[in-house]
Formats: C-alpha cells, structure tokens, sequence
C-alpha cells in the first residue's frame, strides 16, 4: 500500500450529563487504539463515517482511546481523565500530524468543568498548537460555549432527531478536514445563538418547527460558497452558563459570508419560538385518548424518563396510572430495576411473585409499585439492534418480563432507551399485538415505533427530560432566556397572538 500524504491523529468522549442528577454511572463503552476502529467498520455510527472517508482518501487515522460512558449527571473526574490523559498521550506521541479528528458529543460536563469538549479541545491545543485543524462531529444536543469556539476549527453537528446520520455528518467533517489539508478548500466558520432553549420532545425533525428550521439550513447549505450549516438543538438539562440553540454555518473562506448566514438561520429559529413551546398531554387525558383509539399500538412516551439524557428510568407514574385504570393489553418499555429482575430470576419463569418495582432512585420518580405478576419471560437482555444503530449489540442487562394485570412490565439491570423493536421481540413479544406500548424515550423510539403506532401521545410527567423546564432549580444559567424568562423574552405575543 502506498504510504498515505495525510496523517490524522484521532480520540473522543462522548457524553450527555444532566447535571441535576447527582449520580454518575460509568462505563458502556470505551475503544482502545485499533479495536475502537474495528469495533466500528461497516457500521452506521461516527467512527464508521470517519474510517471510510479515510480509507477511501488513503489517510492514516491514528486512533487514541474513545470513550462513550451512558448518558447520566456530570462525569466524574476520573472517569473523565481516565479517557482525556491517554488521548492527550496518544496526540502527543502521534506527533507530527495534519490534524486532529476528534469524536464529541457537545453535550458534556464534568465534576469541575462546565464544558466537557471546550476542555478537551482546550488541552487538544496545548498538545498540538494553533496552527493544526482540530474537529469533530456533534451531537444535535451540542451545547456550544465559548472554550468549543475558541479552540476547535470547525463542526458539522447532526441534520436528524431520532439521530440517524451519524456516519453521514462524521464522514461530512472528515471530507472537510481533509479537503482543507490538501489545500481544495479554507473552511471558516461562524456562531450564531438565539437566545432560546428548546425542550427535546419539541427537537423531532420529522415535525414542524425543527422541521422547517432544518429545511432552512440545508437551502443555505446549497447556497454558492456554502460548505456547511448546523442547527444544534442543545441540551436542555445542562445548568450550565450556556445550553440552548447554536447556528454553525461553514463557508469557503468567506468569514463575513458564514455570519451573515449563521445570523440569518438564527433569526429565522427565533421567529418560530412560541411554536417551540411544549404541547404534552396529562396522564389521565393520555389514556382517555388511548383507550378511544379503536386499534393499537398506541405508543405512550415518558419522555421526563427517558434514560438516553440521564433520567433513571424507574419512574412510576405511568404505569400506576394505567394499572389504576385497569388497562390491559400494555406493555411497559422499560422499566430499570436490579432487584426487581433478581427477584423475578429467584422466582423462575411461569411463577407468580409479589414485589417492589421502580420507584426507587429519585424523589421525581414516583413511589415504588408493590405489584403481584407473573414471569413470563427471562433472558440476557442482549439484542442486536435494526433500526437505530443497526447492527450495534444492546446490552439491557439481566432482563425479566413480569406480567401484572395484564401489562407487560420489562424490567432490566441497565438503563436502556427503548429505541428498537427487537428489544420486544429478542423477549418473545410482539410489539404490534399491544394496545398500549409505553416507551421511556424522548423521541429515537420513533425511528422503530412510528411505522407501527396506530397513535402517539407525548405525557406530561415530571422528571429531568420532561417540559417542566422553569420549574428546574437552575443556578449558572444566563438569564434572561427563552422559554423561561417569558416575559422580557417576548412571550406577551402570546396573549396577541
Ligand atoms: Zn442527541
């Protein structure tokens, strides 16, 4: 083979942390070196997208440590230097290189530092200098403060909510970085913030408004001298000087050219922000509107719940309010409880057993369910996905089915969001065959569950990804800010209409 021109050093942290929980639990997935790349080619996911833009390039890649710890509160600085120090050893010892590919989220913070990745990329510069090109893709939950914007060179952040370009935005900023070291094109980027928060649920970009504000960056994508525009939705439960909405629009060496279309975009996403307000149901409603269905699934979504951006996923509202209201026919996706499947593989499938499920976490999460069910099934939690990060290996734990009352509760050891549909049927149960499906997610069950659900209704629940965002004890956030701080925001428009 003949040796590459291009030489990349790459490494990455990917985390989402809800900084109002005070519980971080580490691990799911860390990649050394080679077995990180191997682990990736020929799947969907970034490091997919950066691997074969490489190879098709014939560019080096040379990979440090990647880390991707489940999404929960601030990580701890351990576990946090325990990746960061071998990335800055392997940038280092890589040295010389053309650039830096990195693989960040946007949406982290640890024990001590507000910004996860303006750190990172804060001591990617010490190694490296001002003059190599450092990058990354983002998560459409990139929360951008001003340390991303000093030191990283530009980003192409996610186009989809459920997520499913990954591959496709990493290959994008691999091509660009590329692209710029063999001198075809000078990427510049420019920022632009609304001054607004947007709660996830209301990020779907399948719908209006996130909808019509992506189609509006991909008509400046198009647009002469365009390389790239980005609409991060942020993360919303970030008590952090800066969550909310980021503009990033790269253009082809002409700075004053990417502001104008970064302020443009901006301006545009905050002509439609009472659209952006949260329309959820109450639970009582919910279920009204779900049993007058005349056929299911009907897909319930706990959204306050959804472990995918920290919450832990024991919450029992929903599910004391469907028992109380006698609903059969329902299956409950899912419900993360340790002693509960200990319990159930004590009793042995086909046994009926009483015991405590959920509830037992957070004060938010409702009080735990003392419920008499039947195990019906027990397996070792572990699918391969279809749909969402097809081909990845999900890993729920241990993972016991209880029925009770009619309702199938899965109970697992690991948070796990309910993305796919094998999860149900790596169980034996069919998804198509409930009435009632209620998912812990925000909105990636959809890719998987949309195609089925005869109905879908958003609950009001409370929890640290639910809507209730003003009533959040918020502590570093700049005020004043939209949604929260209505009224010198703009809000009386409302009353106008
Ligand atoms: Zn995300």
């Amino acid at each position: 083979m003949a040796k590459s021109d291009i030489r990349l050093v790459g490494g990455g942290i990917s985390h989402e942390s809800c900084t109002f929980i005070t519980r971080f639990i580490p691990g799911r997935w860390r990649g050394e070196g080679r077995e990180a790349l191997d682990y990736h080619r020929g799947k969907r996911s970034n490091l997919a997208g950066m691997i074969d833009v490489c190879e098709r390039e014939g560019v080096e890649l040379i990979p440090t440590v990647y880390g991707a710890p489940d999404s929960r509160g601030r990580v701890l600085n351990d576990s946090y230097y325990s990746m960061l120090n071998p990335i800055l050893e392997g940038i280092e010892k890589a040295l010389p290189v053309d650039g830096v590919l990195l693989w960040l989220h946007g949406g982290g913070a640890t024990e001590d530092e507000d910004d996860l990745e303006g750190h990172v990329l804060e001591q990617v510069r010490k190694v490296v200098g001002d003059e190599i090109p450092v990058v990354t893709p983002l998560d459409m939950h990139a929360n951008v403060g001003p340390k991303m914007i000093e030191h990283g060179s530009f980003y192409c952040g996610y186009d989809t909510y459920p997520h499913l370009d990954k591959y496709e935005r990493s290959a994008e900023v691999t091509q660009l970085l590329i692209d710029k070291i063999r001198g075809k094109i000078d990427p510049v980027i420019a920022y632009a913030q609304p001054n607004m928060i947007i709660t996830p649920v209301m990020q779907k970009t399948g719908y209006y408004p996130m909808k019509a504000v992506i189609e509006k960056a991909h008509q400046i994508e198009a647009e002469p001298g365009i390389l790239s525009a980005t609409v991060s939705a942020g993360y919303a439960y970030a008590d952090v000087p800066y969550p909310g909405v980021t503009m990033m629009v790269i253009a082809d060496g002409d700075r004053e050219l990417a502001q104008r279309k970064a302020d443009e975009l901006s301006q545009f996403c905050w002509d439609l922000r009472l659209d952006f307000l949260a329309r959820v149901v109450p639970m009582e409603r919910a279920l009204d509107m779900a049993l007058a269905e005349p056929e299911g699934p009907v897909v319930l979504t706990d959204q306050a719940d959804n472990p995918g951006g920290g919450p832990p996923q024991d919450g029992t509202h929903a599910l004391k309010a469907m028992l109380d209201r006698g609903v059969t026919n329902a299956c409950v996706a899912l419900m993360r409880d340790p002693e509960a499947v200990a319990k159930a593989i004590e009793a042995g499938v086909g046994n009926t057993v009483t015991m405590k499920i959920g509830g037992k976490t957070e004060p938010w999460v409702g009080d735990p369910l003392e419920v008499t069910g039947t195990v019906r099934t027990i397996t070792d939690g572990m699918y391969v996905s279809e749909v969402y990060d097809p081909g990845m290996v999900i890993d729920m734990g241990r993972t016991a089915v209880l029925n009770v009352r009619g309702i199938d509760v899965i109970l697992t050891e690991k948070s796990k969001q309910a993305k796919d549909l094998q999860l149900y049927r790596s169980l034996g149960l069919e998804p198509t065959d409930y009435r009632i499906l209620l998912v812990k997610s925000c909105v990636h069950y959809r890719a998987a569950h949309e195609p089925i659900a005869k109905r879908i209704i958003e609950l009001d629940l409370p929890g640290w990804h639910g809507t209730r965002l003003a009533a959040f004890p918020w502590t570093k956030l700049r005020r004043p800010v939209f949604p929260l701080d209505v009224e010198a925001l703009g809000i009386s428009e409302l009353a106008t209409g």
